[in-house]
């Protein structure tokens, strides 16, 4: 990456929806290139410093995870609305994942088979939690393109380090993501 003192940091958020935090771990496996990430970057909400809304406009934002919940949904307009590139990080939030494996199975089933048909002591009268407090759950997961217009997508179950840190690089090189090569993507 080429140092430019002039330039303005690019400000980034990230956030994890129904995922498990694993593309952020990758993220964070960039290991000792983050020391050069830091002159390039500022975080704004992220896990990363614990921000909790973003509070300025964002040059980029990384979603991790679909959308399981009203929730998800919420944060992820909050997102597109605030970030000029939104990027899909990992295969969660490209197809929906692992926790899309309930898609295709009735609702009142995976209730029932969660809270009621269970002898989970510590879940007392099997009574399905019903609280404004909660989140509403939707009827499937959605990876996040389905809900918001998503610029580019980086795949992966996480997405390995060096692609994670070679989109970073081409974005804040005001680079073009679509030509990203096979090196980056390949798991052999
Ligand atoms: Fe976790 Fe894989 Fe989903 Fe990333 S893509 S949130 S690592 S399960």
């Amino acid at each position: 990456m080429t140092p430019n003192p002039e330039k303005k940091k690019l400000v980034v958020a990230t956030t994890s929806l129904a995922g498990c935090f694993g593309c952020h771990m990758s993220f964070l496996d960039i290991d000792e290139r983050i020391l050069q990430l830091i002159t390039h970057v500022e975080f704004n909400r992220s896990p990363i410093d614990d921000i909790k809304h973003i509070n300025k406009p964002c040059d980029v934002g990384f979603v991790e995870g679909g959308c399981c919940n009203t929730e998800n949904v919420h944060t992820l307009r909050e997102f597109r609305k605030n970030c000029k590139i939104l990027v899909s990080l990992g295969q969660c939030a490209i197809t929906g994942g692992l926790p899309a494996m309930r898609n295709g199975i009735p609702m009142s089933d995976l209730f029932s088979e969660v809270y009621q048909n269970t002898n989970n002591p510590t879940l007392g009268n099997h009574l399905i939690p019903n609280d404004e407090e909660i989140p509403i759950i939707l009827d499937r997961v959605y990876p996040c393109h389905e809900i918001v217009k998503v610029d580019a997508f980086l795949p992966g179950c996480p997405p390995n380090a060096d692609l994670i840190w070679e989109a970073l690089v081409r974005i804040i090189e005001g680079k073009s993501l679509d030509d990203l090569t096979y090196q980056y993507f390949k798991y052999d």
